[in-house]
């Protein structure tokens, strides 16, 4: 490998790869480094997540407004991405229940949102409407959500890892960068390859995509940033919709009204332990499989590695399912863990050139709805990275 590039992407999850396909439509000798042994090996934050593709309609302008606008358009490409390239994606809807007449009111708040966001065709429906679409899920009222879906993390992972390959970006796998430092005006890419072997790479630009890393990656070059993690990991138990007709799911993203946690890693904003389908052969065709997903519950953790910690038992995922009361303890079985990329008191994607130089572009907590908004996160990027260069 040459000792100068162009662009060094630090992380090859689902941003690192999508930011990687966008930039190679008009640049070249760009390099992707990952340090786990494969892309969509299931080792990240992007095949480890619930596979929703969200609608847009939980963030304020105001508070989250890079969440707001980049989720919404990385909804709409992702289908479209998905329809080209044949992904597990299905538009299921989504319903967001209110178990009450207070509940009820909140959601109000949420179709106000999703107009100004821009998210089409949200409408409020009653009990009613609600066992028509899903006959298992009893509540007072709910939005219909209809452009939410779901997508198969690692399949679509797969895509846009090869696609970014297929048009010239080199993935580095098993290349950890270790160090970042500024020389000349230049950045100093420190990397460390499977053998223990390192070598010093300049880059003309550097993308830090690093996930949970990310910010102890962006503190190498500025270690004053005024930007914490509150990593918090997020488990979640499945059932089998099929095992007993009360809890038969047809095949929508069942959510709760929205909450707002304290913990001691700041003030979390969540949309709390939701019903998810998941894929499936069916017929012989890709469809809505019989396993749902019943999370994530989330858990303050304090290290990027930490899955030892064991996750809270199924009936703290219950607590409040009461729109669909037939699911019990028993039916429950332990599904998966993701850690998330939060930040301590900043609820937005931190997307920002470093303080100390134009060449590097820091993604810091790129938490849900990242998967879902990485497209228009990796567009975002590269218009940044335009006006950084003029
Ligand atoms: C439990 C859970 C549920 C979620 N559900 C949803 C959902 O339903 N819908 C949605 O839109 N979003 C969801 N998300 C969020 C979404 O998964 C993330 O926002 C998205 O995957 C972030 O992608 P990423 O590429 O930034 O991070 P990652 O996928 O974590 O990728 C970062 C990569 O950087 C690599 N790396 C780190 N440090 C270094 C280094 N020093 N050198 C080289 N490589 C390095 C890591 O190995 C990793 O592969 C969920 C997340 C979790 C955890």
């Amino acid at each position: 490998m040459s000792e100068k590039i162009n662009i060094a992407v630090i992380g090859g999850g689902i941003i690192g790869c999508c930011v990687a396909l966008e930039l190679v439509k008009d640049q070249t000798d760009i390099y992707v480094f990952e340090k786990n042994p494969g892309i969509a090996t299931g080792e990240n934050q992007s095949s480890r997540n619930s596979g929703v593709l969200h609608a847009g309609i939980y963030y304020e302008q105001e508070l989250r407004p890079l969440k707001a606008r980049l989720c919404v358009e990385g909804n709409r490409l992702w289908y479209e991405f998905a329809q080209k390239y044949q992904l597990p994606c299905i538009q299921t809807g989504k319903l967001i229940v209110a178990n009450d007449q207070a509940e009820s009111r909140n959601l109000d708040q949420y179709l106000r949102q999703a107009k100004i966001n821009g998210v089409p065709d949200v409408r409020k429906i009653g009990a009613d409407e609600i066992r028509q679409r899903e006959p298992n899920v009893s509540a007072h009222s709910a939005l219909l959500v209809p452009t939410s879906g779901i997508i198969d993390p690692t399949a679509l992972l797969r895509q846009v890892y090869a696609s970014a390959s297929n048009h010239g970006a080199q993935f580095m796998p098993e290349t950890e960068v270790v160090d970042l430092a500024l020389s000349d005006g230049e950045v100093v890419t420190h990397i460390r390859y499977r053998d223990g072997q390192t070598e010093r790479i300049r880059a003309n630009t550097v993308i830090n995509a690093a996930g949970i890393q990310a910010v102890d990656m962006a503190r190498m070059l500025d270690p004053k940033i005024p930007i914490k993690s509150a990593l918090i990991r997020g488990d979640s138990f499945k059932f089998y919709r099929n095992r007993r007709p009360q809890l038969f799911l047809r095949g929508m993203n069942v959510y709760p009204t929205p909450i707002v946690i304290d913990s001691p890693t700041g003030r979390h904003h969540t949309v709390g332990v939701h019903l998810t389908p998941t894929f499936d052969i069916v017929d012989g065709q890709m469809g809505i499989g019989d396993t749902v997903t019943v999370g994530p519950k989330l858990l303050p953790v304090t290290h990027f590695d930490d899955y030892s910690t064991p996750p809270p038992p199924p009936e703290a995922f219950l607590e409040n399912m009461g729109f669909f009361p037939d699911l019990t303890p028993p039916d429950l079985q332990y599904h998966q863990g993701g850690i998330q990329a939060r930040l301590d008191g900043y609820h937005d994607f931190y997307i920002k050139t470093d303080r100390h130089t134009p060449r590097v572009i820091h993604l810091l907590g790129i938490d849900s709805p990242g998967l879902t908004a990485a497209p228009a996160i990796a567009k975002y990027v590269a218009r940044l990275l335009k006006s950084n260069c003029r």
